[in-house]
């Protein structure tokens, strides 16, 4: 081996890690099973979006976002990145109270926010149905094509196609036998790195999603609804919300669905027609589209919503990044960051506390 950094897995953080130790005049190789860009990345949606769930992922979100829009002037048009904001999306009077205390906490941290009242909201959205009560718009948001963008970031670092199976202190067993070792390796391997590492607390949580054909003009921003966020927290075995992307491409991404204890890939029909249902409830000019393609991918979720980045403890040369759950491809960057910064033993902006494995007493080797 020839590289001074290893990294197992070619999604979008692996890629995004590449990316931020060839720019710090390190060697990197990617080591991927099948190819750069697959996986969950694949799989999602793509959105760039600043999240208050905890202050730790609003923090890391919100670098991750900054940390993008730095690459926009360099991007290639196929990333098809483009500024849509995100639009939560009131349905009462309730969801629009609640929504208000958002406004201060995103602007006391530097992100502007915009509250929409029913009729506002009805002028930047005209598809959406009538009678929502309002909307919070966060207008620096934006939408990529994650699998172009891996590959993008990946430029610059060798690949090579294999399966790790066995992970010892800078030394990876192969499949075929073989192994290889470096000064560092990273596992960045998504919901596969508990295959490696089976004391992560890693659960997979699947989700579906489904396009439409083309329909330039129909919706302008990431329509989310604000019952996303249970969604998202529930930990109940399955949950739907409204979620719709416009693409570049004028087709319209539908999601989103969450299931903890599936493992089979098959799209299943009762939860994609909920999912669908959902959606049709805020954007009844859904009933006449057509959708193209429906599939499934599997999002790697740890016990508090936070990802795991950092040395793995016990190791010296041992790094992971994984557990990004809904928003690996918004934290690819964030995350990146934080693993050059250990790497290279540079302080960084963020303090990489609360991402370490140790907040994990059974995480080890
Ligand atoms: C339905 C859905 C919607 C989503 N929407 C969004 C969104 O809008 N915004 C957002 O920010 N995030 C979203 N996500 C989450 C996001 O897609 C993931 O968090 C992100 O893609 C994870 O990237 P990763 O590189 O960690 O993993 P992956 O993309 O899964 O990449 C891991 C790679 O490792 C390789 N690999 C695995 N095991 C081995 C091994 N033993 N040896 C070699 N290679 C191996 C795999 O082949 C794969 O290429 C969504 C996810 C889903 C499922």
């Amino acid at each position: 081996m020839t590289a001074d950094i290893l990294i197992v897995g070619g999604g979008i953080v692996g890629a995004a890690c590449a990316r931020m130790l060839l720019n710090a005049g390190r060697s990197v190789a990617i080591l991927e099973r099948d190819f750069i860009g697959g996986g969950a990345t694949a799989a999602g949606m793509g959105h760039i979006v600043v999240m208050d769930d905890s202050e730790e992922q609003f923090t890391l979100t919100k670098r991750s976002r900054d940390l993008w829009d730095a690459l926009v002037p360099q991007m290639p048009p196929e990333l098809e990145f483009e500024r849509r904001g995100t639009l939560w999306v009131a349905a009462d009077e309730e969801e629009l109270a609640a929504v208000s205390g958002k406004q201060n906490y995103y602007a006391e941290r530097g992100v502007p926010t915009e509250l929409l009242d029913a009729q506002q909201l009805a002028a930047a959205e005209p598809a959406l149905r009538p009678g929502m009560a309002g909307g919070f718009l966060v207008p620096g948001d934006s939408v990529i094509y994650a699998p172009c963008a891996a590959d993008w970031l990946a430029q610059g670092a060798t690949v090579l196609q294999g399966q790790a199976v066995a992970l010892g202190d800078g030394v990876l067993k192969l499949h075929n036998g073989d192994t290889l070792s470096a000064s560092a390796i990273i596992l960045a391997t998504g919901a596969a790195a508990i295959d490696l590492m089976p004391s992560l607390p890693l659960k997979p949580r699947k989700g579906h999603l489904a396009i439409t054909d083309r329909y330039p003009g129909a919706v302008h921003h990431q329509l989310v609804e604000l019952g996303y966020l249970k969604s998202a927290h529930s930990s109940g075995t399955e949950s739907v919300a409204c979620n719709i992307q416009p693409r570049k491409t004028g087709q319209l991404l539908i999601g989103s669905s969450r299931q903890f204890g599936v493992t089979h890939s098959d799209v299943e029909p009762h939860l994609l027609s909920q999912m669908l249902n959902r959606a049709l409830h805020y954007l009844p000019l859904l009933a006449e589209m057509n959708v193209i393609r429906t599939w499934t991918g599997f999002r790697a979720a740890t016990p508090d919503h936070l990802p795991i980045v950092g040395l793995i403890p016990g190791t010296r040369r041992n790094y992971l990044a994984t557990g990004h759950e809904g928003l690996g491809i918004t934290t690819s960057l964030g995350t990146a960051e934080l693993i050059a910064d250990a790497i290279l033993g540079r302080p960084g902006p963020l303090s990489p506390s609360p991402y370490l494995a140790d907040r994990f007493p059974e995480c080890h080797v």
